[in-house]
Order: C-alpha cells, then sequence, then structure tokens
C-alpha cells in the first residue's frame, strides 16, 4: 500500500462510509477486556453483524486520527461508551448498527477501525495483543507474534505515528 493509497470503508448498509489514507499505523486483533465487553455491547444492538470473532477476540486496523475522514453519512454515527467516565467512544452506524470505528475523548493520536469493515480488502493482520484477558479454553493461533499485553514493536509504532504526525509528514 502507498503513501497516497486510501482505502474506503462503510457501514452494512452502505449509507456510513469513511476513508483512511495511506498505510495504517498497524492492524492487530485484541483480547482486552474492555475489548470484549465493548464488542459485546455493540453486537447485541438489533440487527448487528458480529463484532468479535470466535475467540472472542476484536479485530482493527489503526490509523492516525488526521487520515481519517468521515466521507458520507456521519450524522448516523452513534458514540457507545462501556463506562460513563471512559475515554473510549465506540461509533456505530445507527442506520444498519455496524461497529465502525474508535474515537477518544483524551489525546490519542490514533483511529481503531473495525477490520470487518475492511472486507476482503482488510490489511494483513500483524499482532495479537493482550491476550492474558483471552477467554479460558482459548488457544491462540500462532499465525503472527502475539503478547500477553502490548508488544513494544506495536507501542513503538503507536509512538512513531504520533511524532510523524506532529512532523506532518
Ligand atoms: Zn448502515
Ligand atoms: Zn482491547
Amino acid at each position: 500500500m502507498t503513501a497516497t493509497s486510501k482505502s474506503i470503508v462503510r457501514c452494512s448498509c452502505g449509507t456510513v462510509e469513511l476513508e483512511a489514507s495511506g498505510a495504517p499505523i498497524t492492524s492487530v486483533v485484541c483480547y482486552c477486556d474492555d475489548c470484549q465487553a465493548g464488542s459485546r455491547q455493540l453486537a447485541a444492538l438489533p440487527d448487528a453483524a458480529a463484532v468479535q470473532d470466535a475467540d472472542g477476540d476484536s479485530a482493527y486496523v489503526l490509523y492516525r486520527a488526521d487520515r481519517i475522514r468521515y466521507t458520507k453519512g456521519s450524522e448516523r454515527l452513534q458514540s457507545y461508551k462501556i463506562k460513563e467516565k471512559s475515554a473510549t467512544n465506540r461509533l456505530v452506524a445507527s442506520c444498519c448498527n455496524a461497529a465502525m470505528a474508535m474515537k477518544f475523548d483524551d489525546s490519542r493520536h490514533w483511529t481503531p477501525i473495525y477490520r470487518k469493515r475492511f472486507e476482503d480488502h482488510a490489511p494483513p493482520l500483524q499482532w495479537r495483543i493482550c491476550t492474558k484477558f483471552k477467554a479460558e479454553g482459548v488457544e491462540i493461533p500462532n499465525d503472527v507474534p502475539s503478547s500477553s499485553m502490548y508488544p513494544f514493536g506495536f507501542i513503538f509504532r503507536l509512538v512513531g505515528a504520533n511524532i510523524a504526525m506532529l512532523l506532518r509528514r
């Protein structure tokens, strides 16, 4: 994927569309408690498609926040939090209750997009993270590196993306 390429992701019914420019920061599967709770909350909405994979994990493609544009139907986006005080907002397309992306109230500079929304053009998976929270009996596949919490390379990429953003590269 080149720096100028664009990925378009849509909700299930096509009303809401967002555009991500350039290469993602990374693409991960997360097993943490918050992702499990958040994904369950969204999947329980009427007619919502599954958000988690069979192992209870949630898959995301992370982009620099300044590389995301809400190009269509953004007024249909509805925000959900698992706790009132949580800084994490999970954005759902209210037309079809498709889980779209996350937005943070704090200064985190990245935007995770739910990987399922990319359908067949999802960037390859790079890490399985926070595996210590996995449900009992779940075997972590060894297709990509995994980490009980956050692997160094993952943190490194997030920090690197912030520096690049500050430098307006
Ligand atoms: Zn929709
Ligand atoms: Zn998580």
